[in-house]
């Protein structure tokens, strides 16, 4: 099993009729409808609006993959569970960054630059190749696939030099934008993918519930953060444990070689 928390602010269905019109549930229920068709998935919800925004320790230590959704309520999630999700995450949990969370403090923490790129939203078509077919989160996704409106996200987008670069978007103004990719922080995988405007309803285009279903599989770590790594004394391996009957060096005696006359 995996434990996937899906986040979202929650803010663009509650506030605006046309977006809650798409998004009835809330984009985080529709991203839990999909993935909660995979069996292997156990998948629950937080919100901005919940305490702690719904990700306390509890939460967080029995979550295995975060995805994050946010747009314009960056602002207003607290440093202190920021911090604590970016903990979690260099102990290996998995975080999928979608579409405007490339903002979300959390990613920019992770990444360490301003994560900014050009946009532009008057609905236009967008076709993403999958240029890493073999990619575990490419799997079973074609050559390319059309997303008839997105919100245009171009280059540069200001990231670190992506670990893998899976997925390339392109627009029909013309731009380009590195929209599937990969990294490691601490033992944690993170991926980010672009496609996921509030307006446009592509949490329900089939390539981009593949998209993001591979990605919690392949963000979930196996790794066991032992304690030494939280910065506890390494035991001594066993052949290096002092032995007391080791001949001390000195009873070696002087090297005849050494008895220079
Ligand atoms: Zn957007």
């Amino acid at each position: 099993m995996i434990r996937v928390t899906v986040w979202n602010e929650y803010l663009h269905e509650k506030n605006e009729p046309q977006v809650a019109a798409v998004y009835p549930k809330g984009i985080h229920g529709a991203i839990a409808d999909f993935l909660s068709r995979d069996p292997e998935l156990e998948v629950r919800t937080a919100t901005l609006d919940m305490p702690e925004h719904g990700l306390t320790e509890e939460v967080l230590n029995a979550t295995d993959v975060l995805i994050w959704w946010g747009h314009m309520g960056h602002h207003l999630v607290s440093d202190e569970v920021v911090e604590r999700v970016a903990d979690r995450v260099l102990h290996g949990m998995g975080l999928v960054c979608l579409h405007s969370a490339h903002h979300s403090k959390i990613f920019r923490k992770l990444m360490g630059t301003a994560c900014h790129l050009r946009w532009r939203d008057i609905g236009e078509n967008e076709r993403i190749w999958t240029i890493e077919p073999s990619h575990p989160i490419a799997a079973g996704l074609p050559a390319y696939f059309d997303i008839p409106q997105e919100e245009m996200y171009g280059e540069r987008f200001d990231i670190p030099t992506p670990d893998e670069l899976v997925f390339l978007g392109w627009f029909r103004g013309g731009e380009v934008f590195r929209s599937g990719v990969t990294y490691r922080r601490g033992f944690g995988r993170i991926f980010y993918f672009q496609p996921g405007h509030e307006m446009y309803g592509n949490f329900y285009n089939e390539n981009v519930q593949r998209v993001i279903t591979n990605a919690v599989h392949w963000a979930k770590s196996t790794f066991v953060c032992p304690a030494y790594l939280n910065g506890e004394a390494v035991p001594p391996p066993e052949a290096y444990v002092p032995q007391t009957d080791v001949v001390s060096h000195k009873d070696y005696g002087r090297p005849e070689y050494l008895n220079l006359k």
